[in-house]
């Protein structure tokens, strides 16, 4: 091990020490907003609806509370 990763650099911490530390909370942060992301596109997902228009035969997804087609403005629009 090169000597200067064993110097402590504040608090006790060797700069190893340190290095390992930052990796470590990468890797945290990288997991939490993975997670946190899943977790949003779900919230998304959930919010969504697949529909078709009857009227213009429109398909795709809106969202559940509105259900009104993007196309032509129709509110009788069903979850299929
Ligand atoms: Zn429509």
């Amino acid at each position: 091990m090169p000597e200067f990763l064993k110097q402590q650099v504040f608090w006790g911490l060797r700069f190893i020490d340190v290095v390992m530390l930052a990796g470590g909370v990468i890797v945290v942060f990288s997991i939490l907003s993975n997670i946190l992301r899943r977790f949003r596109d779900d919230q998304i997902k959930a919010q969504l609806a697949k529909i078709r228009c009857p009227q213009c035969g429109w398909t795709g997804a809106s969202s559940k509370h509105t259900l009104r087609c993007p196309k032509c403005g129709n509110r009788a629009l069903s979850p299929s």
